[in-house]
């Protein structure tokens, strides 16, 4: 997947991929338009390429460690 692709949940229709955001945002608002009463329906998304899951993997070990570790020392450390 390289392009950015508009879905309206509530329609169950995913549009084809466009190759900006632009053009995808320029979908959701002609959907919404004609299909919403330029209302944003019930979970409607913009996939965006390359969307990387925030915080990323490696940021939330390193803090589930420190807490662990946090916890361990405070419960041992009296
Ligand atoms: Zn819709």
């Amino acid at each position: 997947m390289s392009g950015y692709r508009y879905r309206c949940n509530k329609c169950g229709i995913t549009w084809d991929e466009v190759s900006t955001q632009y053009q995808a945002e320029a979908e959701r608002a002609r959907h919404r338009h004609e299909a919403h009463d330029d209302g944003p329906p019930d979970g409607d998304t913009i996939h965006t390429p390359n969307a990387r899951p925030w915080p990323p993997t490696g940021a939330l070990i390193t803090v589930l460690v420190l807490v662990t570790l946090f916890i361990w020392g405070s419960r041992h450390g009296r």
